[in-house]
């Protein structure tokens, strides 16, 4: 059944090669029963960096538990740093026009109001019947809230956005137009430069949601003119759990915009404790209360080593790790049943790969059982998440190889 130019010592003879393989023993390991986990699945949650247990325990240890309130002294600065520590190595913003904050559900709203509030006089929200749960639900509430209409295009499961299908559907009504740059389930990548530009041509603002890019696939949010951006950071940012997620705000727009929560980290004077909201000039007034400083720096070491690594290298890592995953699921799980749920070529696609399976759901969880941990993804999916920093290319032959046993012993294609 193995195939000489896909054996495992293909694998090996990859990983030799690879020039990001070093950056694997900068994060912790993760072992269940004494054997290193089969971790497939750093686009939903990434792996912890070492640095970054380190830095958080001194900010805990020392920066809070002895310098205490002193140290707002520097923790004020942290959103808008950060901000620029991705916008500079990963999303191609100049400074100044990022802050880490928040949740990205959170970030969604407010710059989704603020963007309806910056066109009045139209009342359309475009959006994508695959977009994000949270982002089609957010958008929802606001059209609910607002007695906007929220126009839903339709966007297939597996190739992605069809621009052709979201010129049609942006007119002189629409305010704003929220779309995911890669999508989630299928990683099928939106061209950001030629899908802006037509919705710039209507009059509407551009609102894309970066969560499955950053850090995967190149972003350059200057460049393409993007007006509005959101993003998380657990993903392949590697920052934890609940790390507070990215906003941008294009620098032209920031006077013209107001986000809906009027917090006081948005205050001109935030000490002067004054009677009125005066919202500060630049990316902070897009911030709402108390940063979470913990998480914050979680998201600089994380982006630190991405940066280190480089945006570049992280991509074609990204590509050859995929096309690699095709390369043995092709011969091996195609013949029981699988079928490819995500664009075949690369260039249309992020850092995952999906498979279809009507029997998806047990797959994976015969994969958990045997330490190879992916993504179910409703529906009848198995999702590959393949993030390029941490992820061998044995682990791609170990996960696609035990996929094929456990299909076979599962009897199938049956
Ligand atoms: C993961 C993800 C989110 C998550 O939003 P949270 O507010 O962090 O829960 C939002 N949008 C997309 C496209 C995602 O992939």
């Amino acid at each position: 059944m193995t195939d000489p130019s896909t054996g495992r010592a293909g694998a090996l003879a990859r990983d030799a090669a690879d020039p990001l393989a070093e950056f694997g023993d900068r994060f912790a390991r993760a072992e269940r029963d004494g054997h290193d986990l089969i971790y497939l699945d750093g686009n939903s949650l990434g792996r912890l960096p070492l640095a970054t247990a380190e830095r958080i325990t001194r900010v805990i240890r020392d920066e809070w538990g002895s310098g205490l309130i002193g140290s707002w002294d520097h923790w004020i600065g942290l959103p808008a740093q950060a901000g620029d520590l991705l916008g500079e190595h990963l999303l191609g913003a100049a400074p100044g026009q990022l802050a880490v904050c928040d949740s990205t559900t959170v970030n969604l709203y407010k710059l989704a109001c603020a963007a309806l509030d910056a066109r009045p006089g139209r009342t359309v929200i475009v959006t994508d019947d695959d977009n994000f749960p949270t982002d089609r639900y957010v958008l929802q509430g606001i059209a609910a809230q607002r007695g906007c209409e929220l126009r839903m295009i339709h966007t297939g499961m597996d190739a992605g956005l069809d621009e052709v299908t979201v010129a049609a559907a942006v007119g002189d009504d629409t305010a704003v137009v929220s779309l995911s740059h890669v999508a989630y389930r299928s990683a099928a990548l939106a061209d950001m430069a030629a899908i802006t530009d037509l919705v710039h041509e209507s009059g509407a603002l551009m609102l894309w949601d970066l969560c499955h890019s950053a850090g995967s696939v190149p972003v350059q949010l200057d460049a393409c003119g993007a007006d509005l951006a959101v993003g998380c950071t657990y993903k392949y940012l590697n920052a934890g759990p609940g790390a507070p997620a990215f906003l941008y705000v294009r620098r032209e727009l920031q006077d013209q915009l107001r986000q809906p929560i009027w917090g006081w980290l948005g205050q001109r004077d935030l000490f002067e404790m004054g009677p009125d909201y005066d919202p500060v000039p630049g990316i902070e007034r897009f911030t709402t209360g108390t940063p979470q400083v913990a998480g914050i720096v979680a998201v600089q070491e994380g982006a630190r080593l991405l940066a280190e690594a480089g945006i570049d290298r992280l991509r074609d890592k990204g590509i050859a790790l995929t096309e690699y995953l095709l390369t043995l699921a092709d011969p091996w799980l195609m013949p029981l049943g699988c079928s490819l749920a995500s664009p075949r070529d690369p260039a249309r696609r992020g850092s995952h790969v999906t498979l279809h399976h009507p029997r998806a759901r047990q797959i994976c969880q015969a994969l958990a059982a045997r330490r190879v941990i992916i993504d179910y993804r409703s529906p009848s999916r198995l999702r590959f998440g393949l993030a390029p920093i941490t992820t061998r290319f044995t682990d791609v032959w170990d996960a696609v190889d035990e996929t094929r046993q456990i299909m076979e012993d599962m009897g199938l294609p049956g």
